[in-house]
């Protein structure tokens, strides 16, 4: 069964969550099923539409060829279920885990970014020490909604000097314009609807 199909059948739709008029994706049928999880996973860690910086930042045309390693260095999770994609993801290329957290979680110094979303407004932060520069990062989420989740943590990690090789997600709804809200990266949806 093709991947979009499989979590498309999982996917529960609530209506009216959490606020009227909202139809909300519940992807934890997806996540609780083996199978399901294990390709999800697989392909949020092989964005096909990897950012072609990457490839000059790492020394040249050639240099994806030269290694057998993921290209990206470290998985960016964005809380809360995100985490836990970002986590999969991280320990089957055999990377580290950064987290994005909302406002207030993170002990430490820390930069923050301010956006609106589909039901009301949120703040995420970084710690500052959490990426280095030049860093090559995989930017992970469930769901690509109006895109001011993704884009807030795209640019946290850019502030810090980071490169978003790729963004990934295992649901993009395309009728919310999330895509062009991310852009020039482009996001790796594993089912658009
Ligand atoms: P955006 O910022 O793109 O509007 O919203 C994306 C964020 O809100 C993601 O972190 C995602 O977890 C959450 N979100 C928005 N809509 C949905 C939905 O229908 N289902 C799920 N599971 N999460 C959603």
């Amino acid at each position: 069964q093709p991947l979009d199909e499989l979590i498309a059948s999982l996917t529960v739709d609530v209506p009216d969550h959490p606020e009227p008029g909202v139809l909300f994706r519940d992807l934890t049928p997806v996540f609780a099923d083996g199978p399901a999880f294990r390709r999800l996973v697989a392909g949020l860690a092989a964005p096909e539409n990897g950012d072609p910086r990457a490839a000059a930042l790492a020394g040249g045309d050639d240099a994806g060829a030269d290694h057998a390693g993921p290209p990206f260095d470290v998985v960016v999770g964005v809380e809360a279920r995100g985490f836990l994609l970002a986590a999969a993801v991280a320990l089957s290329a055999g990377v580290g885990v950064v987290l994005v957290r909302k406002a207030g979680k993170l002990p430490r110094e820390r930069i923050a970014a301010d956006y609106v979303l589909e039901y009301g407004t949120a703040t995420l932060e970084l710690h500052s020490d959490s990426i280095r520069p030049g860093q090559r990062v995989l930017v992970v989420d469930d769901v690509l909604a109006t895109g001011g989740t993704l884009a807030a943590a795209v640019a946290l990690v850019e502030q810090l000097g980071g490169v978003v090789t790729a963004v990934s997600v295992v649901v993009e709804l395309a009728a919310l314009g999330g895509r062009q809200r991310v852009a020039p990266h482009t996001v790796h949806a594993l089912w658009t609807t």
